[in-house]
């Protein structure tokens, strides 16, 4: 119950990573307001909480709306004590045929997003006396990808970002981290996934030999934002299944 008494908003908590991460924090606890643009699944995901958990319709790339948000979340459950910025969308393309409208898409998504929440979230944790962010960067934020230049730029933003938020905001008690997660079975990547022979080639390219299930990136998101992780703050977490610990190297 490492999250009695406290508020956690999720967002993208409709699916993925985000909605397991709902589940735990809620499971051990928590109120949990679950933001996300599918209102089909998120208004699932919160009323299969139950008590202490809510829906919040939210584009998370709109700044009023990641207003209203925080205060839905504070005016339901009092305050906001952790905030997981996760909501995110995947992108396709290289330089130079990568359409502008996808790149401006893909950073007011993947990093604006990050930013209008923390902004938004702030003063309400400094209302309580402090607070915990974890932001969901990938390892495409950590070295680059073939095509994907729009999403390796805009998760190595969060990841930078997030630092500095840990730098300006120590003092406060309001801690902030990444997780960097490698590749997860969720439908952000159904796409990819489907592409003849990608499925095997991303296995063997990953040491454990597996995706990730979401449940094992939202254990290390809970433990950040819990008091177990009180000394960590502007940390940068991989989890994934030891992709960033491999050189590329063929064996
Ligand atoms: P997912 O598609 O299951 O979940 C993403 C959620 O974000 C969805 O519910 C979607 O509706 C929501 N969303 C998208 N745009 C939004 C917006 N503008 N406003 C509000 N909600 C929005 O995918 P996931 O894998 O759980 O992704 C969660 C995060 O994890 C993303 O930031 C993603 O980049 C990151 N990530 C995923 C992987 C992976 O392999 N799945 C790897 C590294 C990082």
């Amino acid at each position: 119950m490492r999250f009695e008494n406290k508020v956690v908003v999720v967002t993208g908590g409709a699916s993925g990573i985000g909605l397991a991460a709902a589940r735990r924090f809620h499971a051990e606890g928590a109120s949990v307001v679950v933001a996300d643009l599918n209102d089909e699944a998120g208004a699932a995901a919160a009323s299969a909480l139950g008590d202490r958990a809510r829906y919040q319709h939210t584009d998370v790339s709109d700044w009023p709306q990641v207003q209203a948000l925080m205060t839905a979340a504070a005016d339901a459950f009092g305050g906001v004590d952790v905030l997981f910025n996760n909501a995110g969308i995947g992108s396709f393309g290289a330089t130079p045929d990568l359409p502008v409208e996808d790149w401006r898409r893909v950073i007011e998504i993947d990093l604006n997003a990050v930013f209008y929440g923390c902004k938004a979230a702030i003063p309400l944790m400094r209302a309580r006396g402090g607070g915990a962010i974890v932001n969901t960067a990938s390892i495409s934020g950590l070295a680059g990808d073939y095509s994907f230049a729009a999403y390796n730029a805009a998760k190595a933003g969060v990841i930078n970002y997030t630092r500095s938020l840990a730098i300006d905001h120590a003092r406060e008690g309001i801690r902030a981290n990444a997780v960097c997660p490698g590749p997860v079975d969720t439908p952000i990547i159904a796409g990819i996934k489907a592409m003849q022979g990608v499925r095997e080639r991303w296995d063997d390219a990953v040491p454990l030999g597996r995706f990730a299930q979401p449940e094992e990136i939202a254990n290390v998101v809970a433990f950040l934002a819990s008091d177990e992780a009180s000394y960590m703050t502007g940390a940068v977490i991989p989890v994934d299944g030891g992709v960033t610990a491999h050189t590329g190297q063929p064996n």
